[in-house]
């Protein structure tokens, strides 16, 4: 199977100035439903791996996380958007656990749970740790310039860290997959 890999916020949906931790700010991108659409159609598995070390900064429980995750894939499927899985990182980074991004743990995870090509698969998201999990695990790269993006282009400096495609949102970054 080919994949592409969805960062969560500021890719899919609305960042939070810290993090998102009200369900009732959750507030999908209007590009969002067609972008996963596309995928659907196009025979991409569709799969979030997103980085949540809110929870382990207390901030959120890991309860109220999956609440957050069930409502982004609900709200999308009501539109016939679906996503094929939601895999989280709940750890705070001086944990040193295998999972946060640019660690390649959930990739890994989602590869053995879908049968995923990592060589025929993306990497969408809005964060340097994004583009560099992408390139780690042999994905092409997008940046998208929602979110964090804008900050981001300035912070992938060196020619190593650029990615395949810049794109203005979610939808035009799916286009372009669609087009490879
Ligand atoms: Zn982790």
């Amino acid at each position: 199977m080919k994949a592409v890999f969805l960062d969560r916020d500021g890719t899919i949906n609305h960042e939070e100035p810290n993090y998102l931790l009200d369900l009732k700010k959750l507030k999908i991108f209007d590009e969002s439903f067609e972008a996963i659409q596309l995928l659907n159609k196009n025979g991409f598995k569709a799969i979030v791996v997103t980085n949540q070390s809110c929870v382990g900064r207390g901030l959120l429980e890991e309860q109220e996380l999956q609440q957050i995750n069930s409502a982004l894939k609900q709200n999308l499927a009501k539109r016939k958007a679906l996503l094929d899985s939601i895999y989280y990182c709940p750890h705070h980074p001086e944990d040193q656990c295998p999972c946060r991004k640019p660690k390649l743990g959930m990739f890994h995870q989602a590869v053995k749970e879908h049968n995923i090509n990592l060589k025929k698969s993306f990497v969408i998201g809005d964060r340097e740790f994004d583009i560099h999990a992408g390139k780690a695990a042999g994905c092409k790269t997008i940046l998208v310039l929602t979110g964090a993006g804008q900050q981001t282009l300035k912070l992938l400096t060196k020619p190593t860290d650029q990615p395949d495609f810049i794109a203005p949102h979610i939808l035009e970054a799916v286009q372009w997959v669609i087009r490879q």
